[in-house]
């Protein structure tokens, strides 16, 4: 097996992280697999046969950090509620990782500026993360990272107004986020954005008209639909979230 992820799989897993559907969650369980233990992904790794570990439960934070002696490791995604200290360096040390995933975790200070360290990452998506302001920015430190999907209540129109600074960011998704108008602005002149979805956001319908004004290319989906208003939103298949 290939020990580098081609571009287009991982574009594509971009995508499919980044566009909901509206397909019934119960489909999902028809087809799922049996879950590997953590220890055969770790070996797989180990081997040479394998870039990525998936895990659907939480394990051990000694079993994370073996995470340290897999310096090959592309893409990690994790059901974990709660990070300690070392699991979150053992994290860092993956310089290689493209793509994190990190479901049911809250992330302290500590654990965000640990991220920093991933300077080859690409996809990072924390859906409960629930950071602030000033953390998001921080990830504006991170030189390839192409898409963010972050849920986080404390997160405000000042975060929306640090996204400009990220140099390679493409598609964006806040849950749970109370953005406002104020904050679509920040965006009118962030060309390069080419998604953006929110859940849960307090925009308005004149703020998202102005927004689609100055970003016609911009792909709007707000709690999970397009805009009755938006003319393109037909156009484009979802390809499935894969989670
Ligand atoms: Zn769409």
């Amino acid at each position: 097996m290939s020990r580098s992820l081609p571009a287009a799989v991982l574009l594509l897993t971009v995508l499919s992280i980044g566009c909901e559907t509206d397909a019934p969650s119960d489909a999902k369980s028809t087809f799922e697999k049996p879950t590997p233990s953590w220890q055969s992904l770790v070996d797989q790794v180990k081997s040479g046969d394998s870039t990525e570990i998936e895990m659907r439960e939480p394990v051990t934070s000694e079993q994370l950090g073996q995470l340290v002696e897999l310096p090959t490791l592309q893409r990690l995604k994790l059901e974990q509620p709660s990070l300690d200290e070392e699991s979150i360096k053992a994290i860092a040390s993956l310089t290689q990782l493209e793509m994190l995933i990190l479901r049911e975790t809250k992330l302290e200070e500590t654990a965000t500026k640990a991220l920093l360290f991933l300077q080859n990452l690409r996809v990072l998506n924390i859906p409960q993360a629930e950071i602030d302001d000033r953390q998001l920015a921080e990830f504006s430190a991170l030189p390839k990272l192409e898409l963010l999907r972050v849920g986080s209540s404390k997160l405000t129109d000042a975060a929306m107004k640090s996204l400009p600074n990220f140099p390679s960011l493409r598609f964006v998704h806040l849950i749970q986020a109370p953005i406002t108008d104020e904050g679509l602005m920040a965006l009118h002149s962030f060309q390069q954005l080419e998604s953006l979805y929110l859940d849960g956001a307090q925009v308005s319908d004149e703020g998202l008209l102005q927004l689609m004004e100055h970003c016609p290319e911009l792909h709007i989906h707000i709690n999970q639909r397009h805009l009755d208003f938006d003319p393109s939103g037909h156009d484009h298949q979802h390809p499935s979230d894969g989670n």
